[in-house]
């Protein structure tokens, strides 16, 4: 047997995330699991995500002892060095448009990754996102199973049902009444208001930017051979019926950072810490838990990506104070829209602050909502700090920013009952309330729901559990693609 026919063999896999913290994050724990089970792995990054990932040592010495593991990076023309914030996320997604997509389409027609290279990829893994890349496996006759990192509702509902959502007339609805029920997204007619649909559909004009792209992304994901999504069975039963009618195989492997986390420390080299945040973690805030009752803490987040108001900063401040709970605030430098100018901050908020409060920069987020001492958490309902409070059982206090974050924040007050969906308002009131209504008055009622979740997913990602089986399968099915 020649030396080129057997490489063809070598299953070997291309994960392609959009470069953005939260996604390369996921990306990076599924190429860990796959690389467990020996096949080949390629992580394709862009310049722009690469660059802080490069400083992150713990990352890189992490992946240096797999031999089947490599990175590679791709130009995007992005010439900034600091992670970009939510507003600027079509800038990035055009950015590799242009420059990023015609390099890769080169890379797997002809180039290093193709057919005549020396390790032709043979399964491509592309965030869903990334259409052109399921173009690109089709044109190059290479099987693609699309990883999508927003959550399964909202990826039904305002994704793939966006065709249906414009044919009913249901967006464009600027102006309309938002609390009107969407009726035209099978399974979900009794669930979602107007406002609880994905924020690009507040819009009165259906030909932005972003309404193309998800239009484009809703017509690629059903062509590839597969989807996998961080959810489990269990949570997501309903919306995952409905989708496997337009995509029949997928794989719920979720919750991921848990699946990966047991994976890990049953494998030989078990692991202390499975971060691989692009940005340095602040661990002093753990030992300032460690300080409190079990359930009194409220931790504030609002992720990589999401930003808000001065105004809205001291909106939800004075809620969360007043609300008399201590609390530990993420602050990501970037996330408050012109700066935090103290001198707009009444010196008792200040001072109540020092005695109740912690603020760092950024934290190790899934140690914090595993502490005993956090009993509730004010997030902007980005999916994976949704999915990661529902493993810890955490009620949540939602005020969606973007993306699926609408969407989710709706499925945590309606569908599962983890939590208080404050929607489109931070007045200090109403977060003061949905802090009490979370740690005192119903506390009780979410503690049950919460453990409820909590112990089915812990199920799933047990050894013979739902998401457990799923990854196998996967794995499975990328050797036999491989073919
Ligand atoms: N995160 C973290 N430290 C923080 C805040 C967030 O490690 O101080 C992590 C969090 O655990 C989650 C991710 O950042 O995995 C945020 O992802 P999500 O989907 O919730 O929101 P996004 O940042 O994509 O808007």
């Amino acid at each position: 047997m020649d030396q080129n026919y057997h490489q063809q063999k070598t299953p070997h896999v291309l994960i392609f995330p959009i470069p953005f913290q939260g996604p390369v994050n996921c990306a990076l724990k599924l190429a860990e699991l796959i690389c467990l089970s020996g096949i080949h792995v390629t992580f394709l990054n862009t310049d722009h995500i690469h660059r802080p990932l490069l400083r992150h040592t713990q990352v890189l010495s992490r992946f240096s002892r797999y031999p089947n593991f490599r990175f590679q990076t791709i130009p995007d023309g992005l010439e900034h060095e600091k992670p970009v914030s939510g507003d600027r996320f079509m800038e990035v997604m055009s950015a590799v448009d242009a420059v990023s997509k015609p390099v890769f389409r080169e890379m797997m027609s002809s180039g290093s990754l193709s057919r005549n290279s020396e390790r032709p990829v043979t399964v491509m893994i592309p965030d869903a996102c990334f259409s052109f890349a399921v173009d690109v496996a089709i044109e190059t006759s290479t099987p693609v199973v699309c990883f999508e990192t927003i959550s399964p509702c909202c990826l039904w509902t305002c994704y793939l049902n966006l065709p249906t959502l414009i044919q009913a007339g249901d967006i464009p609805f600027k102006g309309n009444d938002l609390d009107e029920l969407v009726k035209s997204v099978p399974g979900t007619e009794h669930i979602l208001r107007r406002r609880d649909l994905a924020n690009f559909c507040r819009s009165d004009d259906i030909s932005t930017p972003v309404i193309e792209l998800i239009m484009k992304e809703a017509r690629a994901v059903p062509r590839a051979q597969g989807l996998i999504l961080n959810t489990f069975q269990d949570l997501d039963a309903l919306i995952l019926t409905h989708m496997q009618n337009l995509c029949p195989n997928i794989y719920p492997i979720g919750p991921l950072h848990s699946l990966y986390k047991a994976r890990l420390t049953t494998e030989s080299s078990p692991e202390t810490t499975f971060s691989n945040s692009v940005w340095k973690e602040d661990r002093t805030c753990l030992s300032w838990l460690d300080k409190h009752p079990p359930n009194t803490v409220v931790y504030v987040s609002i992720g990589s990506l999401a930003t808000m108001t001065i105004n809205q900063l001291l909106e939800i401040w004075h809620g969360v104070v007043n609300s008399g709970k201590p609390f530990l605030w993420v602050r990501r430098p970037g996330s408050i829209i012109g700066g935090l100018d103290e001198s707009l901050v009444p010196s008792e908020l200040l001072e109540r602050t020092k005695e109740m409060g912690c603020i760092v920069d950024w934290a190790p987020q899934e140690e914090v909502l595993a502490h005993a001492a956090v009993g509730g958490f004010l997030t902007h309902s980005g999916w994976n700090s949704t999915i990661e409070s529902i493993m810890e059982g955490v009620p949540m206090i939602c005020w969606p920013y973007f993306v699926d974050q609408q969407v989710n924040s709706r499925f945590v007050g309606e569908v599962w009952k983890v939590g208080v969906d404050m929607k489109d308002s931070c007045d200090r009131l109403i977060v003061e309330k949905a802090v009490r209504d979370v740690m005192e008055t119903s506390r009780n009622m979410f503690a049950q729901s919460g453990n409820n979740w909590a112990n089915l997913a812990k199920k799933a990602i047990a050894e013979k559990g739902s998401s457990s089986m799923s990854l196998a399968r996967l794995i499975d099915d990328i050797k036999t693609m491989s073919l």
